[in-house]
């Protein structure tokens, strides 16, 4: 068969598990920021200056420092979607072209960037805490147990609301996709897990996670310079 041209050759479409029922996601177009007002520019730039902050005054508790870096890119990815709904403009960021080539990129050319995706993917999949509150599976395994045998007893149990969404399948198949609509997927179920919590701390807001979900988040909003 003929190959196609090369500017036929895009990024695959998102897994139908990501998207769900969600019919219009919003084109990404990066101007809308440039454009944007001169405050709300400096008031995204300062929760991301909030977040490397926050970072190097404690990265032991990274929470803090994953939020802010969240908050900031809640705001670029409103902005450039022109969309204000949550899981909206995260779909919108998970399908942008720019975005998936940027990811890809800087991990060929950055090993340090490439090690920590792979670090927090090691963590996948993260789990909906909310089902494992509902399942009576919080709090319930040993706080030293490995992560995998962790998930693998709350998969059995039927804690299967996970992000990747589509992980389980994955699985099934034998695929490891770690590109970054998979890795969005992952750290916005971080995001959520984080406010839907307890007092005592889970195994899917461990620290070990977000600090690894931080790194991934922060760096690429870094090396993409999306809050210029
Ligand atoms: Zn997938």
């Amino acid at each position: 068969m003929k190959a196609p041209p090369p500017e036929a050759i895009g990024p695959p479409p998102l897994c139908g598990e990501i998207t769900g029922r969600e019919r219009n996601i919003p084109t990404l177009e990066r101007g809308r920021y440039h454009r944007l007002h001169a405050s709300g520019r400096r008031m995204a730039r300062g929760w991301y200056d909030k977040a490397i902050q926050s970072f190097q005054a404690d990265g032991a508790a990274p929470l803090e420092a994953f939020m802010f870096a969240w908050i900031a890119l809640n705001a670029w990815g409103a902005c450039v979607t022109d969309e204000d709904r949550d899981r909206a403009y995260v779909l919108g960021l998970a399908e942008s072209q720019y975005l998936r080539s940027e990811f890809d990129k800087l991990r060929q050319t950055d090993k340090e960037f490439n090690a920590a995706v792979l670090q927090f993917a090691g963590f996948w999949p993260i789990c909906d805490v909310r089902k494992l509150r509902e399942l009576g599976l919080l709090h319930v395994r040993p706080e030293e147990e490995p992560r995998q045998s962790r998930v693998a007893f709350y998969l059995e149990r039927g804690a299967t609301v996970v992000a990747p969404e589509c992980w389980l399948r994955h699985l099934a198949a034998g695929e490891d996709p770690t590109d970054w609509p998979h890795v969005l997927s992952a750290l916005h179920r971080v995001r959520n897990n984080l406010f839907h919590g307890e007092k005592s701390a889970d195994s899917e807001m461990d620290r070990s996670i977000v600090a690894s979900a931080f790194q991934v988040l922060f760096r690429f909003m870094s090396s993409a310079e999306l809050l210029g």
